[in-house]
């Protein structure tokens, strides 16, 4: 079944390969397409016309939860029949998908809110249909990854989507380290239950000075982008609940600028405090002030204070 005329041959299979250096391309008009269709991340209102008429046309809607997509369908009174496509029997789906693409049926493949595939199901049947030759066609729209870092006042040039971090402590904080030194914008997605305490592994791994935002409720009612740095939003996260609610995507900025700028601004504050207290007192407060570790601040403060003595010495010489 062909669903939108707007694209080149469509319904049509492409087998290609090279005689004599010619690129020959063999049609088969009788495979139907994947449409990889995205669906709301909270906002009904997002949900394209374009969406809507792909679900309509193809022969069978692919599903990870065949409950909640039939909502959605009944509410834009689509009647297409339903096929559930989750974790535990994505790979089974897969083939049976592919055939019955091959044999001429459009499928269309949606997860619970979102891009499929992204955090979600969908790899192994897009992986399927491509080795099958069939054509998979996006109908873009709404991704928590993409909705978080437009807003989160992070650069955007470059960024690192993460997806889950690892639910256990110990395997959290492991891969946090493995990125302390990464540069481009972290982008995860977190549990409310965990944002608090992933907060404080971010500031343990990456500073208390490195700038982030929580983007929670994207779309909805509730929606809310608290923006700070990592110690800034770790208190923010234990004296307001709210930050810990509903549905969460945390943006980290990337190390480079950020490790410039703490250099800096713990330099500055290192230097004031110097000047009027104890090398250990002054370092104490500058770590707590920037929410950086006592020891780093400590080193730091050593070398100003020797870069100062050093300085003296040379000028007492000269004088
Ligand atoms: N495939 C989906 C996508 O493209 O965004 C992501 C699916 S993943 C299983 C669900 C996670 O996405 C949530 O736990 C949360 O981290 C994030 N998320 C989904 N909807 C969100 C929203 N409205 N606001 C903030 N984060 C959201």
């Amino acid at each position: 079944m062909d669903v939108d005329e707007s694209l080149p041959y469509p319904g049509t299979l492409y087998v290609s390969t090279h005689v004599n250096r010619v690129r020959i391309i063999v049609a088969n008009s009788r495979a139907g397409r994947l449409y990889v269709v995205a669906t709301p991340i909270g906002n009904l209102g997002d949900f394209s016309p374009r969406a809507v008429e792909v679900l309509r046309a193809c022969a069978v809607v692919a599903a990870e939860d065949t409950r909640r997509t039939g909502v959605l369908l009944q509410h834009f009174g689509i009647t297409t029949p339903l096929l559930s496509v989750h974790e535990h029997n994505e790979q089974l789906r897969a083939t049976q998908l592919a055939t019955r693409l091959q044999a001429g049926d459009s499928v269309a493949l949606v997860s619970d809110a979102g891009t499929p595939a992204i955090s979600d199901p969908g790899f192994d049947v897009v992986a399927a249909a491509v080795a099958a030759g069939i054509e998979v066609v996006s109908i873009p729209g709404p991704s928590a990854v993409i909705a978080a870092l437009s807003v989160a006042g992070l650069p955007t040039d470059r960024f690192c989507f993460e997806g889950f971090l690892p639910a256990r402590g110990a395997a959290r904080r492991t891969r946090l380290a493995e990125l302390a030194a990464e540069t481009r914008t972290l982008v995860f997605y977190e549990s409310p239950h965990r944002i608090a305490e992933t907060l404080a592994d971010c500031a343990q791994a990456f500073g208390g000075t490195r700038l982030a935002a929580v983007a929670r409720e994207l779309t909805k009612l509730h929606e809310t982008v608290y923006r700070g740095t990592l110690a800034e939003l770790g208190l923010r996260a234990a004296a307001d609940t709210d930050l810990a609610r509903g549905e969460i995507v945390l943006a980290v900025a990337g190390a480079a600028t950020a490790v410039a700028a703490d250099d800096a601004s713990l330099d500055r504050v290192l230097r004031l405090l110097l000047a009027e207290l104890p090398l250990k007192q002054a370092a104490r407060l500058a770590a707590a002030i920037l929410g950086v570790r006592d020891n780093e601040a400590y080193k730091r403060a050593l070398l100003l204070k020797r870069e100062f003595a050093e300085k003296s010495a040379a000028s007492d010489s000269q004088s």
